[in-house]
C-alpha cells in the first residue's frame, strides 16, 4: 500500500523527496501540494533544513537519483555546498541529482563534470578541456601534478590561467571525496533518521530536535515555572492558547502588523482604543489609560492588595510567584486570562465591528467570564452564585 501510495505521489509531483531537499523555491511549480510550497517557502525552512534537519538524515545512496548533489551530505558530516564552496559558485544547475553528475558507463560510474556548469561557460570550457585530456577519471582520479603534466603544458589551452588551475585542483579533489561513496546502478538511494536506533524518522524525535536547535537564550527558571503553570487554568483552551501567545508577545498588535508588513505604519499603528499612541502590546494592554482604568477597577474588585501591588497583578510572571494559595492564585489566574482576553476582543469590536467601547460592557464581560471558566472547572456548579461572586471573589470557589 506504502509504495502504491509512493508511486501515486511521485506521479503527481515528480521526485519530492529531492525537490524537498533541496528545497530551492525556484524549483517550485504552480502544480505543486500546497503543503510542500508552504514548507519550503516558510521564513525557518532554509535554517531548519541546512543548519539541522540534513545532519540528522543519513543517505544511503543508491543511483543518486533522489539525492540532491550539492545540498544533501551524502559524502560526509558536510555538503559539498559547504565544503565546495568555490565549485558550488560556478555550478550551474543546484538542483540536479547526483544521479545527473555523471553517467555509467561500462557498468561503471563516471562523473561527468562537463554537465556541473552552464554550457558555454568559462568553467564549462574548463571542464571539457579536462576531460579531454583525460585529467580526470571516476575511479582513478589523477595526481594532483597531472594539472601541470608534461601533456598538457605544450597547450596554450584555457587549462593553463590560474582559473583553469584552481578549477582543476578542485575538481580533482571533490573527485576524491565522491569516489568513497560508491554509485550503483539499479539500486535506489534511502535515507534513515540518524536520531533513532532504528533508522526510523519520528516527529517527536524531530520536534525535540528542532527544539533543542532553535531554542533561544534560555528563559529565566522562574518564567519556565510560570509558562508551565499556565496550562493548569480550567479555561477553554484556545483563551490558554492566547495567554501563551501573550506572554510571548505573539498577539497581532498594530506595530507587530505593521512589521510584517500587513499594515502601512502611521495612522494605522495607533492604539484603537485610545488613539493616541502606537499601538504595542505594552500599551494596549498596561499603559493606555483605558486599560489602566480597567487594570484599577479588576484589582479593587478582587480586593487583592495585602498580596500584590497592582503592577504585580498585571505582570503573570510576579503573581504567580507571590500568590502561594493555590485557589487564591487559580481565580487571580483566571481573572487576569479574562481580563486580556476581554481587552482584545473589545479592541477587536472596535477596529471590525466600529463599535464604541463601553467601560462597564467590558468589566462585566470580566467578571462574568471568569465566573463561567472557575464554574466550569469544579464539579460542583453551585459552588458559587454570581452574585457572591460579583462581591468577594477571593472566597469563593474554595475546596
Ligand atoms: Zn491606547
Amino acid at each position: 500500500m506504502g509504495t502504491v501510495w509512493k508511486d501515486l505521489l511521485e506521479a503527481r509531483y515528480g521526485n519530492t523527496r529531492l525537490k524537498v531537499l533541496i528545497g530551492d523555491v525556484s524549483i517550485l511549480s504552480k502544480k505543486e501540494s500546497h503543503w510542500w510550497r508552504d514548507l519550503i517557502v516558510s521564513d525557518n525552512f532554509e535554517r531548519l533544513l541546512f543548519d539541522h534537519f540534513m545532519s540528522a538524515i543519513k543517505c544511503n545512496i543508491g543511483n543518486g537519483a533522489s539525492t540532491p548533489l550539492w545540498y544533501a551530505s551524502w559524502t560526509g558530516r558536510k555538503s559539498l555546498m559547504e565544503s565546495f564552496p568555490f565549485l558550488f559558485s560556478l555550478a550551474g544547475n543546484f538542483s540536479d541529482s547526483i544521479y545527473l553528475a555523471g553517467d555509467f558507463i561500462d557498468g561503471g560510474w563516471c562523473w561527468n563534470f562537463t554537465r556541473w556548469f552552464d554550457e558555454g561557460s568559462p568553467a564549462a570550457a574548463v571542464a571539457a578541456e579536462l576531460k579531454h585530456h583525460d585529467r580526470y577519471s571516476s575511479r582513478a582520479p589523477p595526481a594532483a601534478a597531472s594539472v601541470n603534466s608534461p601533456a598538457a603544458a605544450g597547450d596554450a589551452t584555457v587549462a593553463d590561467s590560474a582559473f583553469s588551475q584552481q578549477l582543476a585542483a578542485a575538481i580533482q579533489e571533490v573527485q576524491g571525496v565522491m569516489n568513497l561513496v560508491p554509485i550503483k546502478d539499479n539500486c535506489v538511494d534511502n535515507f534513515s533518521w540518524a536520531l533513532s536506533s532504528n533508522g526510523c524518522f519520528s516527529v517527536n524525535s524531530c520536534y525535540e530536535f528542532f527544539k533543542a536547535s532553535l531554542s533561544g537564550p534560555p528563559m529565566e527558571s522562574n518564567k519556565v515555572l510560570a509558562f508551565n503553570y499556565l496550562w493548569k487554568f480550567k479555561v477553554p483552551s484556545r483563551i490558554l492558547c492566547f495567554g501563551w501567545r501573550f506572554l510571548l508577545n505573539r498577539i497581532p498588535t498594530r506595530d507587530q502588523l505593521v512589521r510584517r508588513g500587513v499594515l502601512v505604519g502611521g495612522s494605522d499603528s495607533v492604539c484603537a482604543l485610545c488613539s493616541k499612541e502606537e499601538e504595542t502590546l505594552s500599551h494596549l494592554f498596561f499603559l493606555c489609560n483605558i486599560s489602566i482604568r480597567i487594570w484599577r477597577r479588576v484589582f479593587m474588585w478582587l480586593d487583592i492588595s495585602e498580596d500584590l501591588t497592582i503592577d504585580e497583578f498585571g505582570d503573570f510572571f510576579h503573581f504567580y510567584g507571590k500568590i502561594h494559595c493555590l485557589n487564591k492564585r487559580m481565580i487571580v489566574g483566571t481573572v487576569w486570562l479574562a481580563t486580556v482576553w476581554v481587552i482584545w476582543l473589545k479592541r477587536n469590536a472596535v477596529i471590525f465591528k466600529k463599535e464604541d467601547f463601553s467601560f462597564t460592557e467590558c468589566m462585566s464581560d470580566i467578571v462574568l467570564l471568569s465566573w463561567r471558566w472557575l464554574c466550569a472547572s469544579h464539579r460542583r456548579v453551585n459552588l458559587c452564585s454570581f452574585y457572591n461572586w460579583n462581591i468577594l471573589p477571593l472566597l469563593c470557589f474554595e475546596r
